[in-house]
């Protein structure tokens, strides 16, 4: 048994050989991606390939499926298969699909000999170096996480244990940021890392000023009453219902309450808002799948009472030149949700929940963007 485990161990270990390198047309910037040897055949990782080609790639683990997007057209590989496909055609490396722990290796002649194929315009072999035309990148690169209220506004406040939304908030997004990072590789900005108050206007503002590609805004719920629960994900447009707009209300209060009054509520609700509310209009359909997505999957993963995805207008959202939506993970008036919000294994489920909604997400988005 042990020796079986021990040669089988020594068949996988790979070696790493030479490397091919990858020049960009018209750029200076070089790349080498090295070379692995699996059962004698040279290989090449995914994870050193996606970079450069801007390619995205998705993998299917349950049905071993590794799905690339390059160039706007799909290659899918099987692992343990030498056949892909490509435009409906099948195509032969004559060498199979590997998967290396948490990695998947394509045949090197994938490289040097596919992509040239496919690719006539696009990309040439030559003397161990793959020259290629610069690929476009508009994937999701960098999102904005906005932990609802802070600092001398604490958001909705707990009936039973006054725990504050403020807390929650921020608990669940330092949570999610780390997911984010590791899991997907974005850079993720932070409206509030520690309990301070930041108005909302600057917090589109921050996410406009750094270019995000997503706007995330967590919150929690409160009702008067303590019956109303679960869990709801809204994107920017007119409330649909009484009680989107009693959500609405609640959440727009800040501008009231800590930002100055009436004043800077017209503020809020004049032309430049409504201008800038024209520009979230071009990202309505995205936030809309956005939302569904980051439901769906809180839903699926909390077993929480599902809300649904509402319309409604928050000022937080408006202005935001990318698609935004705004999360109420569950209600403080609600004793027993009360004590799940605080807890920090819910916490991580919640944030691990809303990851995999960004994810799936981000793969569809990027894949429709990058064609
Ligand atoms: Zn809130």
């Amino acid at each position: 048994m042990r020796t079986t485990f021990i040669t089988m161990l020594l068949l996988v270990i790979t070696i790493s050989l030479s490397a091919i390198n990858i020049e960009i047309r018209g750029k200076a910037e070089k790349y080498s991606v090295a070379e692995t040897e699996i059962d004698g055949i040279s290989y090449v990782s995914i994870q050193d390939l996606s970079p450069i080609l801007k390619c995205i790639n998705k993998q299917e683990r349950l049905d071993q499926r590794l799905y690339l997007h390059i160039y706007g057209e799909t290659f899918i590989f099987l692992e343990g298969s030498s056949y892909y496909s490509y435009k409906i055609e099948s195509y032969n490396m004559h060498f199979p699909l590997k998967r290396r722990a948490a990695n998947y290796y394509l045949p090197k002649v994938l490289l040097t000999e596919h992509l040239p194929l496919h690719f006539e315009r696009e990309a040439e072999y030559k003397r161990g170096t793959l020259s290629i035309k610069q690929p476009v990148d508009h994937s999701v690169q960098v999102i904005v996480l906005d932990p609802g209220h802070g600092g001398k506004d604490p958001g909705a406040v707990g009936k039973a244990l006054k725990v504050k939304e403020k807390d929650v908030n921020l608990a669940v997004a330092l949570k999610l940021k780390t997911l984010l990072e590791k899991e997907l590789g974005v850079q993720v900005l932070m409206t509030r890392t520690d309990d301070r108050f930041v108005s909302l206007g600057d917090r589109t503002r921050f996410a406009n000023e750094h270019k995000a590609n997503l706007f995330i805004s967590i919150h929690a719920n409160a009702s008067k009453n303590s019956s109303p629960k679960g869990t709801e994900t809204y994107y920017l447009a007119t409330a649909m219902t009484s009680d989107a707009r009693a959500v609405e209300a609640l959440e727009n209060q800040v501008v009231e309450l800590y930002e100055g009054g009436a004043s800077a509520r017209s503020k809020y609700d004049g032309l430049d808002f409504i201008l800038s509310d024209l520009s979230q209009t071009e990202h309505l359909q995205s936030s809309n799948e956005l939302a569904s997505s980051v439901q769906q999957n809180l839903i699926a993963g909390c077993k929480a009472y599902d809300r649904g995805v509402k319309q409604a207008n928050f000022y937080v959202l408006k202005g935001a030149f990318m698609p935004s939506i705004l999360i109420e993970l569950g209600f403080l008036s609600n004793q027993e949700e009360e004590r799940m919000l605080i807890n920090e294994d819910y916490q991580q489920r919640l944030a691990r929940t809303i990851f995999e909604g960004l994810k799936r997400f981000k793969y569809r988005y990027d894949r429709i963007r990058n064609t």
